[in-house]
């Protein structure tokens, strides 16, 4: 494998190879005991397209963390605001031979287009609504860490799972590790079509959490809409905002994840987003350096 473009191209051994390198670096880094010079020598380019919090820092902590240098590009300051193209910029930039490209970009497919013409390895920090793989991975580490397994377990996703790149990405990871997936969402942002036919769909929390091992939230992609697709955050929260009471009520042993950002009291109450006992909210995102660490070990190391 040369790149990390979509959980899509993934068969299970080969997302079990990353989840099992994942789980060695995460207790390598408890330990304090890892290959520090795994990617000394190497220049790793970021060309976030978008903005990002958890993604752009974790990956670079997890290259700073391998020994690799990193170059965090940033569109805002780039030759792109005085009228050069997409492509020659890319072109531009690969012409410098960097090791590895970790990028994000609102179109689909733009990082496919990129590993076509970078001659270096290209992972994928998110794609438009269609893929972001290491977050994904990031999530199957947590729940596997949690429950010590995948296969068999309930998850239900809830929210804007038409626009959500997290979301398609989840649906086909723990489809393929043998998850029992749900989605629950409002009509208007649900696909039509979801990857697998096993997905079962629901359109109140009351009738898909019951039976939820994990309940993952999402936030509405509101850049990604083409019109305002929900009345009003209040009325969202009101029908499908997750609270501890809803929780205590339909799914009272289940754990809750969100990828973030958490946009309080409308995806999720603050009660359950900081319940100490139930929310893995704040291990997902510890959880992103030694998933970051493995993709980069596998990807970049020599
Ligand atoms: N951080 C995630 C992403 O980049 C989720 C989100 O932005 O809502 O897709």
């Amino acid at each position: 494998m040369k790149h990390l473009l979509g959980i899509d191209e993934l068969d299970k051994a080969q997302i079990m190879a990353f989840l099992d390198k994942a789980q060695s670096y995460s207790e390598a880094l408890s330990k304090g005991d890892w290959d520090k010079e795994r990617l000394r020598g190497k220049i790793i380019l970021h060309l976030f397209f978008e903005h990002s919090t958890r993604t752009l820092t974790s990956f670079e902590m997890a290259a700073k963390r391998l020994g690799a240098d990193v170059i965090n590009w940033n569109p805002e300051t780039s030759s792109l605001t005085k009228g050069e193209n997409f492509i020659d910029t890319i072109d531009t930039l690969k012409s410098m031979i960097p090791d590895a490209i970790v990028m994000r970009h609102a179109d689909y497919g733009a990082p496919k287009t990129v590993a076509a013409r970078s001659g270096c390895p290209v992972i994928n920090g998110g794609d438009s609504w269609r893929e972001h793989p290491t977050q994904a991975l990031l999530d199957a580490l947590t729940m596997k860490q949690h429950f010590g397994k995948i296969e068999g377990l309930n998850v239900t996703i809830i929210g804007d799972i038409a626009h959500s790149r997290v979301a398609s990405s989840n649906l086909q990871l723990l489809s393929k590790l043998g998850a029992n997936v749900r989605v629950i969402a409002p009509a208007v942002l649900m696909p039509q079509k979801l990857p697998f036919e096993n997905i079962e769909k629901f359109e109140s929390l009351a009738d898909g959490l019951p039976g939820s091992d994990v309940v993952m939230t999402l936030r509405l992609q509101k850049e990604r809409m083409d019109r305002a697709l929900i009345e009003s955050d209040a009325a969202y929260f009101n029908e499908f905002g997750l609270t501890l009471e809803m929780m205590d009520k339909f799914a009272p042993k289940a754990v809750v994840m969100d990828p973030g950002p958490l946009v309080r009291n409308v995806q999720i109450a603050d009660d359950i987003a900081e319940d100490p006992t139930r929310s893995l909210i704040l291990k997902q995102v510890a959880n992103g350096i030694p998933t970051r660490m493995a993709v980069l070990d596998i990807l970049v190391g020599d």
